[in-house]
């Protein structure tokens, strides 16, 4: 029996590097998107064309209805690949203008952290009634996306991102340490500064080129390098790693 996952955000950037990785590994693949379906078809297009299990499936994460509709829909898609839920990824996310705290109005405050936080959170809880050996499940695995962000804090950009991530980062560790006995290993990477669409979402699509000089490898990362991280998380190879942040960001 083939392992599943699902891979939200999977249409573009992170997600989609991720899925198809993840797919070319033997795991099958639910694509989640939001708004661009063409992207995540696109995805799952190309891992079935190589022969791979793969369905692109909408999903706003900030929104838990849609979120237990989309779990009740990859369910149907497990039991007709003949596969078993393995995994989760946690990799939607946005961004948002450049701007100081004391501009920010309630309602991207709480889009930001409905989508970052509120999002894993509920994704993970709706992945844990599957996965844990408690209810059943064959054990897995969940990987979150965290930032640098967390840690550097985002200072006149976006602290509230900041503040989104460092709660993912507190969710990792707390998840991983309730699950431990359960056979759900959660893990988390931090990105630094990767070439995709999220720098041009928050109106700086130079930002990646922008910043090199400030990066210690002097070049922004690419969406593949952060996969094969997760991809590893996920996987038994990192059968041991539980509540583990992995930095992914050219020494930043
Ligand atoms: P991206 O290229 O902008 O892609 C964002 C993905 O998230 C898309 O697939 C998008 O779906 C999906 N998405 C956005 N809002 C959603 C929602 N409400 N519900 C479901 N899906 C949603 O972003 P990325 O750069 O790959 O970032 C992926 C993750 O890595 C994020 O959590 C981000 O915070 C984190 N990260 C990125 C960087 C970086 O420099 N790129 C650095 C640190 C951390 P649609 O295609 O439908 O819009």
């Amino acid at each position: 029996m083939k392992p599943a996952v699902l891979i939200t955000g999977g249409s573009r950037g992170i997600g989609a590097a991720t899925a198809w990785l993840a797919a070319q590994q033997g795991w099958a693949v639910a694509v989640n998107f939001t708004q661009d379906a063409q992207a995540a078809h696109a995805v799952a297009a190309r891992i079935q064309a190589s022969g791979g299990q793969a369905m692109a499936v909408q999903a706003d994460v900030g929104d838990a209805t849609q979120v237990m509709a989309m779990f009740a829909q990859v369910d149907q898609a497990v039991a007709d690949w003949n596969a078993h839920w393995a995994g989760l990824v946690n990799s939607a996310g946005v961004v948002d203008q450049a701007q100081r705290v004391e501009d920010m109005t309630l309602e991207r405050i709480e889009r930001m952290l409905r989508i970052n936080v509120i999002g894993p959170i509920v994704c993970a809880r709706e992945a844990i009634g599957r996965l844990s050996l408690r209810h059943g499940g064959q054990g897995g695995s969940i990987v979150n996306l965290s930032s640098v962000a967390a840690r550097l804090g985002a200072a006149g950009q976006y602290v509230d991102y900041a503040a989104s991530k460092g709660a993912i980062d507190s969710f990792t560790i707390g998840l991983a340490r309730e699950l431990a006995t359960e056979g759900i290993r959660v893990n988390a990477v931090r990105p630094g500064i990767i070439d995709t669409d999220i720098h041009a979402s928050g109106g700086q699509p130079d930002r990646a080129s922008q910043l090199a000089p400030h990066i210690p490898m002097q070049r922004p990362g690419t969406a593949q390098e952060v996969a094969q991280a997760i991809v590893w998380l996920l996987g038994e190879q990192s059968s041991y790693c539980t509540g583990g942040i992995i930095d992914i960001a050219g020494g930043r």
